[in-house]
Protein backbone atom coordinates (compact mmCIF):
# COMPACT_ATOMS: atom_id res chain seq x y z
CA UNK A 1 0.00 0.00 0.00
CA UNK A 2 1.79 2.97 -1.20
CA UNK A 3 -0.06 5.40 1.01
CA UNK A 4 -1.75 4.13 4.23
CA UNK A 5 -4.30 6.85 4.73
CA UNK A 6 -5.79 6.28 1.22
CA UNK A 7 -7.00 2.78 2.61
CA UNK A 8 -10.72 2.71 1.92
CA UNK A 9 -13.49 1.48 5.06
CA UNK A 10 -13.58 -1.70 3.17
CA UNK A 11 -10.31 -2.38 2.80
CA UNK A 12 -9.91 -1.40 6.62
CA UNK A 13 -12.18 -3.57 7.71
CA UNK A 14 -11.30 -6.35 5.84
CA UNK A 15 -7.31 -6.42 7.04
CA UNK A 16 -8.89 -5.64 10.30
CA UNK A 17 -10.98 -8.90 9.90
CA UNK A 18 -7.65 -10.94 9.38
CA UNK A 19 -5.48 -9.13 11.92
CA UNK A 20 -7.30 -9.88 14.82
CA UNK A 21 -7.63 -13.36 14.65
CA UNK A 22 -3.76 -13.65 14.08
CA UNK A 23 -3.00 -11.64 16.83
CA UNK A 24 -5.12 -13.04 19.68
CA UNK A 25 -4.20 -16.55 18.53
CA UNK A 26 0.08 -15.62 19.44
CA UNK A 27 -1.76 -13.82 22.71
CA UNK A 28 -0.79 -10.56 21.20
CA UNK A 29 -2.54 -7.83 22.98
CA UNK A 30 -4.15 -5.28 20.41
CA UNK A 31 -2.32 -2.50 21.39
CA UNK A 32 -2.59 0.19 18.74
CA UNK A 33 1.68 0.11 18.16
CA UNK A 34 1.15 -3.94 18.02
CA UNK A 35 -2.06 -3.42 15.81
CA UNK A 36 -0.05 -1.59 13.51
CA UNK A 37 2.70 -3.79 13.35
CA UNK A 38 -0.11 -6.47 12.45
CA UNK A 39 -2.13 -3.90 10.01
CA UNK A 40 1.24 -3.58 7.98
CA UNK A 41 1.83 -7.53 7.84
CA UNK A 42 -1.48 -8.05 6.61
CA UNK A 43 -1.64 -5.36 4.14
CA UNK A 44 1.67 -6.15 2.92
CA UNK A 45 3.51 -3.10 2.65
CA UNK A 46 6.87 -3.85 4.07
CA UNK A 47 8.46 -6.85 2.82
CA UNK A 48 11.46 -6.97 5.76
CA UNK A 49 8.89 -6.18 8.26
CA UNK A 50 6.93 -9.30 6.47
CA UNK A 51 9.75 -11.45 6.98
CA UNK A 52 11.00 -10.95 10.36
CA UNK A 53 7.05 -11.30 11.22
CA UNK A 54 7.28 -14.68 9.20
CA UNK A 55 10.61 -15.76 10.98
CA UNK A 56 9.04 -14.93 14.72
CA UNK A 57 5.71 -17.07 14.12
CA UNK A 58 7.96 -20.46 13.73
CA UNK A 59 8.74 -19.25 17.06
CA UNK A 60 6.40 -20.47 19.42
CA UNK A 61 7.23 -17.79 22.17
CA UNK A 62 8.73 -15.15 19.36
CA UNK A 63 6.46 -13.20 19.95
CA UNK A 64 7.57 -11.25 23.27
CA UNK A 65 6.46 -7.88 24.64
CA UNK A 66 9.89 -7.07 24.31
CA UNK A 67 10.09 -8.72 20.07
CA UNK A 68 6.29 -6.75 19.69
CA UNK A 69 8.33 -3.59 21.35
CA UNK A 70 11.63 -4.07 19.24
CA UNK A 71 9.33 -4.35 15.69
CA UNK A 72 7.51 -1.36 15.88
CA UNK A 73 10.10 0.78 16.94
CA UNK A 74 12.31 -0.20 14.40
CA UNK A 75 9.61 -0.08 12.00
CA UNK A 76 6.99 2.19 13.08
CA UNK A 77 8.94 5.02 14.96
CA UNK A 78 10.97 7.88 13.35
CA UNK A 79 12.77 9.14 16.10
CA UNK A 80 14.90 10.97 14.11
CA UNK A 81 12.09 13.16 13.15
CA UNK A 82 12.34 15.75 15.77
CA UNK A 83 16.28 16.15 15.22
CA UNK A 84 15.86 16.14 11.69
CA UNK A 85 13.76 19.52 11.68
CA UNK A 86 15.95 21.07 14.50
CA UNK A 87 18.94 21.20 11.94
CA UNK A 88 17.26 21.57 9.10
CA UNK A 89 15.57 25.07 11.32
CA UNK A 90 19.15 25.91 12.07
CA UNK A 91 20.55 25.14 8.68
CA UNK A 92 17.93 27.61 7.31
CA UNK A 93 19.10 30.21 9.81
CA UNK A 94 22.66 30.38 9.59
CA UNK A 95 22.40 30.65 5.36
CA UNK A 96 19.81 33.20 5.56
CA UNK A 97 22.36 35.13 7.94
CA UNK A 98 25.12 34.44 5.91
CA UNK A 99 23.02 36.18 2.64
CA UNK A 100 21.96 38.81 4.46
CA UNK A 101 25.43 40.04 5.36
CA UNK A 102 26.66 39.38 1.85
CA UNK A 103 24.05 41.34 0.40
CA UNK A 104 24.88 44.26 3.15
CA UNK A 105 28.13 44.04 2.36
CA UNK A 106 27.23 44.19 -1.73
CA UNK A 107 25.55 47.45 -0.65
CA UNK A 108 28.76 48.69 1.34
CA UNK A 109 31.13 47.98 -1.75
CA UNK A 110 28.98 49.54 -4.22
CA UNK A 111 28.74 52.32 -2.86
CA UNK A 112 32.86 52.31 -2.33
CA UNK A 113 32.97 51.55 -5.67
CA UNK A 114 30.93 54.57 -6.80
CA UNK A 115 33.18 57.03 -4.55
CA UNK A 116 36.27 56.01 -6.09
CA UNK A 117 34.33 56.16 -9.55
CA UNK A 118 33.93 59.31 -8.98
CA UNK A 119 37.41 60.38 -7.62
CA UNK A 120 38.74 58.58 -10.81
CA UNK A 121 36.44 61.28 -12.86
CA UNK A 122 37.93 64.53 -10.06
CA UNK A 123 41.26 63.27 -11.13
CA UNK A 124 40.70 63.42 -15.14
CA UNK A 125 40.89 67.84 -14.51
CA UNK A 126 43.24 69.79 -12.63
CA UNK A 127 42.47 69.62 -8.90
CA UNK A 128 43.56 72.53 -6.43
CA UNK A 129 45.26 71.69 -3.43
CA UNK A 130 43.13 72.06 -1.11
CA UNK A 131 40.42 69.79 -3.59
CA UNK A 132 43.03 67.03 -3.81
CA UNK A 133 43.65 67.10 0.31
CA UNK A 134 39.99 66.60 0.68
CA UNK A 135 39.47 63.86 -2.02
CA UNK A 136 42.38 62.16 -0.55
CA UNK A 137 40.70 62.23 2.98
CA UNK A 138 37.87 61.13 1.82
CA UNK A 139 39.24 57.59 0.07
CA UNK A 140 41.06 57.03 3.30
CA UNK A 141 38.16 57.38 5.19
CA UNK A 142 35.88 55.04 2.79
CA UNK A 143 38.73 53.08 2.50
CA UNK A 144 38.91 52.76 6.23
CA UNK A 145 35.13 52.33 6.56
CA UNK A 146 35.03 49.62 3.78
CA UNK A 147 38.15 47.47 5.53
CA UNK A 148 36.24 47.86 8.85
CA UNK A 149 33.12 46.34 7.38
CA UNK A 150 34.96 43.19 5.18
CA UNK A 151 36.87 42.56 8.48
CA UNK A 152 33.28 42.08 10.09
CA UNK A 153 32.02 40.07 7.24
CA UNK A 154 35.23 37.40 7.42
CA UNK A 155 34.22 37.36 11.94
CA UNK A 156 30.72 36.67 10.95
CA UNK A 157 31.43 33.95 8.14
CA UNK A 158 34.34 32.49 9.73
CA UNK A 159 31.39 31.95 12.88
CA UNK A 160 29.03 30.76 10.67
CA UNK A 161 31.77 27.87 9.05
CA UNK A 162 32.28 26.75 12.24
CA UNK A 163 28.19 26.46 13.04
CA UNK A 164 27.33 24.80 9.83
CA UNK A 165 30.62 22.45 10.60
CA UNK A 166 28.61 21.44 13.91
CA UNK A 167 25.64 21.15 11.79
CA UNK A 168 27.56 19.07 9.46
CA UNK A 169 28.51 16.88 12.32
CA UNK A 170 24.81 16.44 13.70
CA UNK A 171 24.03 15.38 10.41
CA UNK A 172 26.96 12.67 9.91
CA UNK A 173 26.05 11.18 13.50
CA UNK A 174 22.07 11.39 12.60
CA UNK A 175 22.72 9.20 9.26
CA UNK A 176 25.22 7.17 11.09
CA UNK A 177 22.86 6.18 14.39
CA UNK A 178 19.99 5.98 11.63
CA UNK A 179 22.16 2.90 10.05
CA UNK A 180 23.14 1.03 13.18
CA UNK A 181 21.31 -1.31 15.61
CA UNK A 182 21.16 0.49 19.12
CA UNK A 183 21.23 -2.63 21.21
CA UNK A 184 24.17 -4.32 19.30
CA UNK A 185 26.16 -1.45 17.90
CA UNK A 186 26.78 -3.12 14.51
CA UNK A 187 24.57 -2.12 11.22
CA UNK A 188 20.64 -2.49 11.39
CA UNK A 189 18.16 -4.29 9.06
CA UNK A 190 17.57 -0.94 6.96
CA UNK A 191 21.61 -0.90 6.29
CA UNK A 192 22.25 -4.31 5.28
CA UNK A 193 18.96 -3.89 2.76
CA UNK A 194 20.77 -1.02 1.41
CA UNK A 195 23.83 -2.57 1.26
CA UNK A 196 22.79 -5.39 -0.04
CA UNK A 197 20.93 -4.24 -2.73
CA UNK A 198 24.16 -1.90 -4.33
CA UNK A 199 26.43 -4.40 -3.47
CA UNK A 200 24.89 -7.25 -5.58
CA UNK A 201 23.97 -4.40 -8.14
CA UNK A 202 28.07 -3.49 -8.24
CA UNK A 203 28.77 -7.34 -8.42
CA UNK A 204 26.58 -7.94 -11.55
CA UNK A 205 27.99 -4.82 -12.93
CA UNK A 206 31.78 -5.64 -12.24
CA UNK A 207 31.87 -9.18 -12.40
CA UNK A 208 32.97 -9.48 -8.98
CA UNK A 209 31.74 -12.31 -6.38
CA UNK A 210 29.64 -11.45 -3.47
CA UNK A 211 29.02 -13.55 -0.58
CA UNK A 212 26.64 -13.55 2.21
CA UNK A 213 27.16 -15.36 5.56
CA UNK A 214 23.93 -15.42 8.06
CA UNK A 215 24.70 -16.17 11.55
CA UNK A 216 22.07 -17.55 13.77
CA UNK A 217 23.31 -17.91 17.63
CA UNK A 218 22.75 -21.72 18.92
CA UNK A 219 19.58 -21.74 21.52
CA UNK A 220 19.45 -18.56 22.25
CA UNK A 221 16.34 -18.84 23.75
CA UNK A 222 18.06 -20.72 26.74
CA UNK A 223 19.51 -17.39 27.84
CA UNK A 224 16.69 -15.76 27.93
CA UNK A 225 14.86 -18.71 29.33
CA UNK A 226 17.36 -19.50 31.89
CA UNK A 227 18.89 -15.67 32.80
CA UNK A 228 16.52 -13.63 31.81
CA UNK A 229 16.02 -11.16 28.76
CA UNK A 230 18.61 -8.43 29.94
CA UNK A 231 21.22 -11.19 30.20
CA UNK A 232 20.18 -12.30 26.39
CA UNK A 233 20.24 -8.81 25.26
CA UNK A 234 24.10 -8.39 26.59
CA UNK A 235 24.72 -12.16 25.10
CA UNK A 236 23.78 -10.20 21.20
CA UNK A 237 25.84 -7.36 22.32
CA UNK A 238 29.32 -10.00 22.73
CA UNK A 239 28.56 -12.20 19.66
CA UNK A 240 27.98 -8.85 17.75
CA UNK A 241 31.25 -7.12 18.94
CA UNK A 242 33.55 -10.39 19.13
CA UNK A 243 32.16 -10.42 15.40
CA UNK A 244 32.65 -7.58 14.39
CA UNK A 245 36.76 -7.55 15.10
CA UNK A 246 37.37 -9.86 11.92
CA UNK A 247 35.70 -7.46 9.50
CA UNK A 248 37.47 -4.22 7.76
CA UNK A 249 37.28 -2.55 4.19
CA UNK A 250 33.70 -2.88 2.68
CA UNK A 251 32.91 -5.38 4.59
CA UNK A 252 29.60 -5.42 6.46
CA UNK A 253 28.14 -6.72 9.59
CA UNK A 254 24.41 -5.99 10.36
CA UNK A 255 21.75 -7.77 12.61
CA UNK A 256 19.03 -9.10 10.21
CA UNK A 257 16.62 -9.11 12.86
CA UNK A 258 15.97 -11.04 16.48
CA UNK A 259 19.68 -13.30 16.91
CA UNK A 260 20.51 -13.32 13.67
CA UNK A 261 23.22 -11.36 11.97
CA UNK A 262 23.89 -11.48 8.45
CA UNK A 263 27.47 -10.58 6.63
CA UNK A 264 28.61 -8.91 2.87
CA UNK A 265 31.67 -9.55 1.68
CA UNK A 266 32.58 -7.93 -1.53
CA UNK A 267 34.98 -9.40 -3.80
CA UNK A 268 34.94 -12.64 -1.97
CA UNK A 269 34.11 -15.84 -3.75
CA UNK A 270 32.22 -18.61 -1.77
CA UNK A 271 35.07 -20.19 -0.98
CA UNK A 272 36.76 -17.11 0.83
CA UNK A 273 33.11 -16.72 2.21
CA UNK A 274 33.39 -20.07 4.27
CA UNK A 275 36.66 -19.41 5.37
CA UNK A 276 35.22 -15.77 7.12
CA UNK A 277 32.51 -17.58 8.67
CA UNK A 278 34.52 -20.56 10.20
CA UNK A 279 36.80 -17.56 11.74
CA UNK A 280 33.29 -16.26 12.94
CA UNK A 281 32.47 -19.97 14.10
CA UNK A 282 35.76 -20.71 16.17
CA UNK A 283 36.12 -17.16 17.79
CA UNK A 284 32.76 -17.49 18.97
CA UNK A 285 32.83 -21.10 20.35
CA UNK A 286 36.44 -20.22 21.94
CA UNK A 287 35.08 -16.90 24.17
CA UNK A 288 33.22 -17.46 26.81
CA UNK A 289 30.86 -15.27 27.55
CA UNK A 290 30.24 -13.48 31.70
CA UNK A 291 27.46 -11.31 32.46
CA UNK A 292 28.16 -7.58 33.74
CA UNK A 293 27.37 -9.49 37.70
CA UNK A 294 30.14 -11.85 37.37
CA UNK A 295 27.74 -14.75 36.21
CA UNK A 296 29.29 -17.37 33.82
CA UNK A 297 31.27 -18.28 32.16
CA UNK A 298 28.20 -19.42 30.12
CA UNK A 299 29.28 -20.79 26.26
CA UNK A 300 27.99 -19.14 23.24
CA UNK A 301 27.86 -20.86 19.83
CA UNK A 302 26.48 -19.38 16.17
CA UNK A 303 25.13 -21.59 13.30
CA UNK A 304 26.05 -20.10 9.85
CA UNK A 305 25.39 -20.68 6.37
CA UNK A 306 27.27 -19.27 3.10
CA UNK A 307 26.37 -18.44 -0.14
CA UNK A 308 27.78 -16.16 -3.20
CA UNK A 309 25.05 -14.41 -5.39
CA UNK A 310 24.85 -15.93 -8.57
CA UNK A 311 23.70 -14.19 -12.15
CA UNK A 312 20.28 -14.07 -12.98
CA UNK A 313 18.62 -14.69 -9.03
CA UNK A 314 16.88 -12.25 -6.88
CA UNK A 315 18.44 -10.76 -3.75
CA UNK A 316 15.63 -12.30 -1.85
CA UNK A 317 16.90 -15.63 -3.36
CA UNK A 318 20.24 -15.40 -2.56
CA UNK A 319 19.05 -14.50 1.22
CA UNK A 320 17.07 -17.68 1.03
CA UNK A 321 20.08 -19.66 -0.14
CA UNK A 322 22.13 -18.52 2.77
CA UNK A 323 19.06 -19.15 5.28
CA UNK A 324 18.80 -22.69 4.10
CA UNK A 325 22.64 -23.43 4.25
CA UNK A 326 22.61 -22.18 7.88
CA UNK A 327 19.66 -24.10 8.61
CA UNK A 328 21.39 -27.20 7.06
CA UNK A 329 23.86 -26.22 10.04
CA UNK A 330 21.21 -26.46 12.16
CA UNK A 331 19.74 -29.39 11.42
CA UNK A 332 23.34 -30.97 11.35
CA UNK A 333 23.89 -30.42 15.14
CA UNK A 334 24.72 -26.57 15.32
CA UNK A 335 28.03 -25.15 15.62
CA UNK A 336 29.18 -25.20 12.20
CA UNK A 337 29.03 -23.69 8.70
CA UNK A 338 27.67 -25.11 5.71
CA UNK A 339 28.26 -23.99 2.21
CA UNK A 340 24.70 -22.99 0.41
CA UNK A 341 24.02 -25.04 -3.13
CA UNK A 342 24.65 -23.20 -6.50
CA UNK A 343 20.85 -21.78 -7.46
CA UNK A 344 19.51 -24.00 -10.61
CA UNK A 345 18.95 -20.32 -12.85
CA UNK A 346 19.55 -22.33 -16.15
CA UNK A 347 16.73 -21.80 -17.59
CA UNK A 348 16.79 -18.13 -16.14
CA UNK A 349 16.98 -15.11 -18.26
CA UNK A 350 19.79 -13.29 -16.68
CA UNK A 351 19.60 -9.76 -16.04
P1 LIG B 1 18.25 -22.23 17.47
O1 LIG B 1 19.52 -22.82 17.94
O2 LIG B 1 17.41 -23.19 16.71
O3 LIG B 1 18.45 -20.97 16.72
O4 LIG B 1 17.40 -21.89 18.78
P2 LIG B 1 17.15 -20.48 19.41
O5 LIG B 1 16.66 -20.66 20.80
O6 LIG B 1 18.34 -19.60 19.24
O7 LIG B 1 16.09 -19.88 18.42
P3 LIG B 1 14.63 -19.44 18.59
O8 LIG B 1 14.33 -18.89 17.24
O9 LIG B 1 13.80 -20.56 19.14
O10 LIG B 1 14.62 -18.29 19.68
C1 LIG B 1 15.14 -17.03 19.44
C2 LIG B 1 14.79 -16.16 20.63
O11 LIG B 1 15.43 -14.89 20.52
C3 LIG B 1 13.33 -15.87 20.76
C4 LIG B 1 13.24 -14.34 20.94
O12 LIG B 1 12.37 -13.99 21.97
C5 LIG B 1 14.67 -13.97 21.28
N1 LIG B 1 15.00 -12.60 20.90
C6 LIG B 1 14.81 -12.00 19.71
N2 LIG B 1 15.28 -10.70 19.77
C7 LIG B 1 15.76 -10.51 21.03
C8 LIG B 1 16.36 -9.39 21.70
O13 LIG B 1 16.56 -8.29 21.15
N3 LIG B 1 16.74 -9.56 22.99
C9 LIG B 1 16.55 -10.75 23.64
N4 LIG B 1 16.96 -10.85 24.90
N5 LIG B 1 15.96 -11.81 23.04
C10 LIG B 1 15.57 -11.71 21.76
MG1 LIG C 1 16.77 -17.37 14.88
MG1 LIG D 1 18.94 -19.06 17.30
Amino acid sequence: MSNIFETTVDDAVAICKKVLPLMSRRGIPTIPQNYAVWFEYVAAGNEALKDEIDALMEVESGFSPAACRSIYERYFVDDHRAEVDGIQGAVKVTVESVLRELGALGNDIGHFAQVLEESGLSLTSELAQDDLRSLVVTLVAETEVTQKRSREVEGSLASMADELTALREQVDRLSRDSQTDSLTLVANRRAFDAALKSMSAEALANQLPLSLIMVDIDHFKNFNDTHGHLVGDQVLRFVAQEMKQVFKGRDLLARYGGEEFAVLLPATPSSGGALVAEQLRSIIEAQSFTDDKGNGPLSVTISLGVAELAVGETTTEFVGRADEALYASKDAGRNRVTLANKPNTENRLTG
